[in-house]
């Protein structure tokens, strides 16, 4: 071979410095799915990627799953507003069928959700697979260590509420739920059935130890298969986000690269406007740090967490293929160091609940209520510099324009790096918050955040500091209307709460949950979220300065003092 052969040999491998072939692109290896009776098919499959699964389509594939195999639970999570029964599938050998024998078995809980946004229907589909292969096909060995629970459709009423779309597949849900809310959205304020179950019925129930949420984006020039991000509100215990940031992410990334010859990097973006990029970031992305994201709040719990998200401009089966790569790769990892996983998260309930006892009662105990990102150092970035849109000559299907996005991309050196999350403001972690009778509708919310709550049977003094608000503003962001304060805190002298009020002590392994939602400065606790808006304006905040309802205090001192 000459030189000119030998190099088109070596671009059609697509062989970089990574010493191997990457596929790019829409390009995905033959057969990846392996090969299966028709029975067996996803809809996506049948089809050759041109469509999703309905949600009926899911149930028929998940009930054949299940009379053919003896390693399946099924747990009911909701009712949907259009009256579906949402789901989640258990899979386990052997077969457990209650928390109470998955905690006996001693195995870690992995749970893993698709189709949160109905339109990013790849995690759906290559969580059916995933199912499929580890009870029909090789994998069963990913049963050994843990027990996995797949909720593949987490939006049903959403994912049939189809639309046309441009490109592959041809129809597509809705982002929303049937109230027209996004649930991804809702992880504080709980106003959806869905996220309302999937905290009552999995997360307070079975307590995984890590909880993966499958997304898409639109189109956008970065050249990965698929982007990951753990959660970074700067107000949850560090160590779980620092083992998937420096352990796992890493790993998972190399076994891909290795495995299924994809890249993966950091759900970030930089500003498509200008090339070439000199930012990569998590704020460019919208990964924001607030507690509103289902994968952000279960952070604040203790526990980990990963989101990843395809980009938008490959095909429905590039998409399908590099979420398939991500779960294969993050299960073979949680079945090698689930016990390390459920140590760390124990652990670190433990240290909080000491913490607290230890240090809340001299009023020096704090905590972050707010944070940005910095960078980790400047990394080389995969981009595409054109990503272009248009219709395949003769159809209505929106593809990538040949010869853009597509093959390697440039690689550019000197990105910073802007996924460090640090906190910026600080606030006193109380040994116990006090609400008034009145706001019970807030303790509701807390208790399915798996916060413990009393009711005090009689009166009890305590001393403590509460928040003065000289003014309530509303601020617009992302769609939402948000509620912000001004004011400060005080240190107030003792004070007495009647029987009847709800009392939170904060020993207990919830605390950085109940801290986030009842701390007046928090981005989107329940006051950024307006829920405490009409108790504030019946006791005069749009005419003089009033209390913060929430009280903190330090120490109790009924009896002693
Ligand atoms: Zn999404």
């Amino acid at each position: 071979m000459n030189r000119i052969l030998i190099g088109i040999f070596l671009i059609s491998l697509g062989l970089g410095s990574y010493g191997q072939n990457i596929y790019w692109g829409d390009e995905v290896p033959e057969k990846w799915n392996g090969e299966w009776a028709e029975q067996y098919l996803t809809k996506a499959e049948i089809t050759k990627y041109e469509s999703t699964s309905s949600f009926s389509d899911v149930q028929e594939f998940v009930n054949l799953l299940r009379w053919n195999s003896e390693f399946v639970h099924i747990e009911n999570m909701f009712t949907t507003p259009r009256g579906k029964s949402g789901f989640a599938v258990v899979l386990s050998n052997p077969r457990v069928t209650s928390p109470k024998e998955a905690r006996e078995s001693g195995k870690p809980v992995i749970y893993l959700q698709g189709d949160i946004h109905p339109p990013e229907a790849e995690g759906k589909e290559a969580l059916l697979m995933v199912m499929r292969d580890i009870l029909m096909g090789d994998k069963r060995y990913l049963l050994d260590n843990q027990i996995l629970i797949i909720c593949p459709d987490f939006n049903p009423d959403g994912t049939d509420d189809l639309h046309l779309n441009h490109g592959t597949p041809h129809l597509i849900g809705s982002g929303r739920n049937a109230q027209g809310k996004n649930l991804n959205r809702d992880a504080i304020k709980l106003e959806t059935p869905e996220v309302i179950g999937l905290n009552n019925r999995i997360l307070n129930r079975w307590d995984p130890i890590l909880f993966f949420d499958a997304h898409a984006m639109s189109r956008v020039k970065h050249g990965y298969a698929i982007g990951y991000a753990t959660h970074t509100l700067p107000t949850a215990n560090p160590v779980t986000r620092e083992y998937v940031w420096n352990d796992l992410f890493p790993k998972v990334r190399s076994n891909i690269r290795d495995n299924f010859h994809i890249e993966t990097f950091t759900h970030c973006m930089w500003d498509e406007a200008y090339w070439p990029p000199t930012e990569w970031s998590h704020h460019l992305g919208y990964w924001f740090m607030e507690g509103k994201f289902v994968a952000m709040a279960y952070g604040l719990r203790n526990r980990m967490t990963v989101l990843v998200e395809t980009p938008g401009h490959p095909s429905f089966e590039r998409r399908i293929y590099a979420q398939y790569a991500y779960i294969n790769e993050l299960l073979e990892y949680t079945n090698r160091h689930g016990d390390e996983m459920m140590q760390i998260c124990h652990k670190a309930d433990k240290e909080l609940v000491e913490r607290v006892k230890a240090k809340a009662e001299s009023g020096m105990l704090k905590n972050f209520v707010d944070g940005k990102y910095e960078s980790y150092g400047q990394i080389e970035l995969l981009a595409y510099k054109e990503s272009v849109a248009e219709y395949e000559p003769g159809t209505s299907v929106l593809r990538t324009k040949p010869g853009t996005a597509e093959g390697p991309p440039e690689r550019v050196k000197g990105v910073e790096h802007i996924a460090k999350p640090v906190g910026t403001k600080e606030a006193n972690m109380p040994r116990g918050y006090i609400l008034p009778e009145c706001l019970g509708f807030l303790t509701d919310k807390l208790k399915i955040h798996d916060v413990k709550v009393e009711v005090l049977k009689e009166a009890i003094t305590v001393s403590g500091e509460e928040y003065v608000i000289d003014k309530m503003k509303h601020i617009q962001w992302m769609g939402f209307t948000l509620t912000r304060l001004d004011g400060q805190f005080a240190k107030s002298k003792k004070k007495t709460f009647p029987a009847g009020s709800y009392l939170i002590d904060m020993a207990q392994p919830s605390a950085n949950m109940a801290f986030y939602c009842l701390e007046p400065e928090t981005p989107d606790g329940f006051l950024g979220w307006g829920l405490i808006d009409e108790y504030l304006e019946s006791i005069g905040v749009n005419d003089r300065s009033v209390v913060y309802p929430v009280y903190k205090y330090f120490k109790i001192v009924t009896g002693d003092e």
